[in-house]
């Protein structure tokens, strides 16, 4: 229960202890890197009851975050977090009483975090003075955050010595008693901080996404140095490296969802066999998005291990979704690795209005007749040929140490450079997004 004995000095002195702790662990955490991993619970570890329990905090989290979100708001500013009987609607759009039963600590963290999104929404609201609208109710709440390692969960490592290995794999979730067994602990390094989690529902099963802070080690042995490297975001082939390497990251649709859908639209709606198609076609599009995910991180690592520079074009992605090729790109990873590439500091990137596609590499000619279905690139005044996509990998690449050497000067100007009426049109247009 909550002390309510405490005289002001206590309380006082508490929160500053717990402040001083949390700084000093923050700036200890600023020194490491942060690594989350993906742990999945063995549901078939508990019995029927503390499965259900844990399935029903999901449900208890959304209905509490939808009463919140339907009070006023000074009846939301003066919500008591110890509150447990709140109002819901049932699937039928009834009133009805629910009484929570899940632990404090999770009203808490509801609460917190849609306090969280309404005053980023206002400071939104306040930089743009525009209507933003307001948070919309929830029809599912998949991620519980478990914020305090230790208290709302914690790994199990049971006593030393113990041979049995009943405490292996196993963490303790507030709330469920019995210690549940999970998969993917040898992700965790060894010599790994424990932090805040998330409990996260997926079609496929529950899983813990733990934060752990390990140390960086500044070890410069796996680091062999590569060239610099220009890279071409194209639609048949993807990815096109200035090296002349190809990438194709789209992740086909399975045959089994095909099927899948198949049968789901010859069954009645709402029936009981439509339910578990929906839920196979949902647990389908979750091991498409991780493949998806695999993909692009694997090309990024190839791409960016061991480089000093990557030059990229900022492509306008979304675009694409409307026209002619919006299939191609939604089923390719290019979307993630986009964003992980312009997150890295030794990726610069390059205006889109940049003309990669109709400029030699070699004397700067403007090549304006190239047409999309042009495979191969041929410069009419020196002769140049390469193929298109490799060619306008390497038109990137010298723009981008056109760049730098803008930058510092002192270095050799390249063929870019020395194009005459180039730099106006290109310092136009503000050459650099970032
Ligand atoms: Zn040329």
């Amino acid at each position: 229960m909550v002390k309510y004995d405490m005289t002001r000095e206590e309380r006082e002195d508490k929160s500053r202890r717990i402040r001083e702790k949390g700084e000093a662990t923050r700036l200890r955490h600023a020194s490491m890197r942060p690594l989350t991993v993906e742990l999945k619970l063995d549901l078939k570890c508990l019995n029927n009851a503390e499965r259900n329990k844990l399935f029903l905090f999901f449900a208890e989290c959304r209905w509490l975050c939808n009463h919140l979100l339907g009070l006023s708001n000074d009846m939301f500013r003066g919500f008591d977090t110890r509150t447990r009987c709140i109002t819901s609607l049932d699937k039928d759009g009834n009133t009805v009483q629910r009484e929570l039963t899940m632990p404090a600590k999770f009203i808490q963290t509801v609460y917190t975090s849609l306090k969280q999104d309404m005053a980023s929404l206002a400071a939104k609201r306040r930089k743009t003075g525009k209507r933003n609208g307001k948070l919309k109710f929830r029809s599912s709440y998949d991620s519980i955050e478990l914020n305090q390692y230790g208290d709302t969960h914690w790994i199990c490592f049971g006593p030393s010595g113990n041979k049995h290995g009943k405490y292996k794999n196993t963490i303790h979730i507030v709330g469920i008693k019995r210690l549940i067994r999970t998969f993917g602990m040898e992700q965790i390094p060894a010599g790994a901080e424990y932090a805040n989690a998330k409990l996260v529902k997926k079609p496929s099963g529950i899983y813990l996404m733990l934060t752990c802070y390990i140390q960086k080690h500044e070890d410069s042995t796996e680091s062999e140095t590569k060239p610099d490297l220009g890279i071409d975001f194209g639609i048949k082939t993807a990815i096109t490296t200035s090296d002349g390497e190809k990438y194709d990251i789209s992740v086909r649709e399975s045959e089994r969802l095909k099927g899948l859908q198949r049968k789901l639209a010859r069954q009645k709606k709402g029936s009981r066999g439509w339910y578990s198609t929906k839920l196979l076609i949902r647990r389908e599009y979750e091991k498409l998005a991780n493949r998806r995910r695999a993909k692009a991180n694997q090309v990024y690592h190839d791409i960016v291990t061991g480089r000093k520079l990557v030059v990229m074009q900022y492509e306008n992605i979304k675009g694409w979704h409307k026209g002619l090729f919006g299939k191609e790109v939604q089923s390719s990873a290019l979307g993630t690795l986009r964003r992980k590439l312009m997150s890295n500091p030794d990726v610069l990137v390059i205006d889109r209005f940049f003309p990669s596609t109709k400029m030699c590499p070699i004397c700067g000619h403007m090549h304006e007749s190239i047409a999309l279905s042009d495979r191969i690139f041929a410069c009419p005044i020196c002769g140049y040929t390469e193929d298109r996509d490799v060619k306008s990998a390497k038109t990137l690449l010298l723009a981008g140490k056109h760049e730098i050497a803008c930058r510092c000067p002192g270095q050799t100007p390249t063929p870019v450079e020395r194009m005459s009426g180039f730099d106006a049109s290109y310092e136009g247009h503000g050459s650099v997004l970032r």
